[in-house]
């Protein structure tokens, strides 16, 4: 249930409606906007209905949010959109962000080359996995601490900040040292101890949909970790699993629309994981930001032929510049500017 205060409700009254929440054993999480305050009252269904709010000093009016997920659903924010800022760059609302880096960690050289090259052509975030989720158990599992050591002294050099994967709980300290945004894959997308870990760190989390999952499932793991206090959350649609088999993953680009309308979260596509092939990454950007996408995050190499993995759907590096022009003009279809370094 949305609690929604009156234009000009006093602090004290916000106050004493959050207390009512509380005493009643249920959550209550605020959401301030320009005009108006609501209060998210998450909690057992008889407790909630009977909290006896109606009429209470400064409340205009409760209103039931109907969909499952409800700190996730768009009815939260009344319209308004969840921009997060990640060291002064912004995602979301009128801002598009590009992550950009190779699929994983590989060398201290592949990796300043690439941090260098996707900062210099105006990506705002730099990816690249230490822990990598393989489907053979036979295949380069990364580079670990020591490829987490290696995102870390890239940021320095080149002041981007990290996206990288966590997979396994025990590592969440060694990854929180490190990452500015908590990349949750899309085969532990309903790993529910991981997703309410996460959400406790209260680090920004990029949450990929899982291969067969519905949107509703995506919205609902995103839940998890809004419910511990984690604000932060970016959707990104990767691609699912069809009976198509010309390419690696269908890119479900109605997620996009669909996903704004039904949550404020910003949204992000992978078209690498989906194209699996180097010569769709760029279609398929474009089409992601024309779409409304509030980012991209893309793989890229400055040798993709040398590459440990994924070397196949790479953006080349020395192409990658020409692709952050087109997919700027995409994003500006939409209405959206790269979101500027500050
Ligand atoms: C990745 O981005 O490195 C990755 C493994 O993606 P996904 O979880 O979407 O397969
Ligand atoms: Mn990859």
């Amino acid at each position: 249930m949305m609690v929604v205060m009156k234009e000009g409700a006093t602090a004290e009254q916000v106050d004493a409606v959050i207390e009512r929440v509380e005493a009643v054993g249920a959550q209550a999480h605020l959401s301030q906007g320009e005009l108006v305050t609501v209060i998210g009252v998450i909690g057992d269904r008889e407790h909630v209905s009977n909290i006896g709010l109606e009429g209470a000093p400064g409340v205009d009016q409760l209103v039931p949010i109907l969909k499952p997920y409800k700190l996730a659903s768009s009815q939260l924010k009344e319209g308004a959109r969840t921009v997060i800022d990640i060291d002064g760059r912004r995602i979301g609302g009128s801002h598009f962000m590009t992550i950009a880096g190779p699929c994983t960690v590989e060398s201290r050289e592949v990796m300043l080359d690439t941090a260098r090259l996707v900062r210099d052509a105006g990506a705002g975030l730099l990816r690249g996995g230490a822990y990598k989720p393989r489907t053979s158990p036979y295949s380069f599992q990364g580079l670990g601490d020591a490829g987490l050591r290696l995102l870390a002294d890239a940021k320095e050099e080149t002041g981007l900040p990290i996206v990288t994967e966590l997979m396994d709980v025990r590592d969440l300290e060694a990854v929180l040292d490190v990452a500015d945004v908590i990349q949750l894959g899309a085969r532990n997308m309903q790993n529910y101890t991981l997703l309410t870990e996460i959400g406790r760190s209260g680090r920004p989390v990029l949450l990929k949909r899982g291969l067969s999952a519905t949107l509703e499932e995506l919205l609902m793991s995103a839940e998890y970790v809004l419910k511990e206090g984690n604000p932060n959350v970016m959707l990104c649609e990767r691609g699912i699993r069809t009976f198509e088999t010309a390419y690696r993953f269908t890119l479900d680009l109605m997620a996009v629309p669909v996903l704004k309308e039904l949550s404020h979260l910003p949204v992000v596509v992978d078209p690498s994981h989906a194209a699996g092939k180097r010569d769709l990454v760029l279609p398929m950007s474009l089409a992601a930001a024309a779409a409304g996408a509030d980012g991209i995050i893309v793989e890229t190499h400055p040798e993709p032929e040398a590459a440990i993995c994924d070397g196949a759907q790479a953006v080349r590096g020395q192409e990658f510049a020409d692709y952050m022009r087109q997919l700027e003009q995409a994003a500006a279809l939409a209405g959206k500017e790269l979101s500027p370094v500050a």
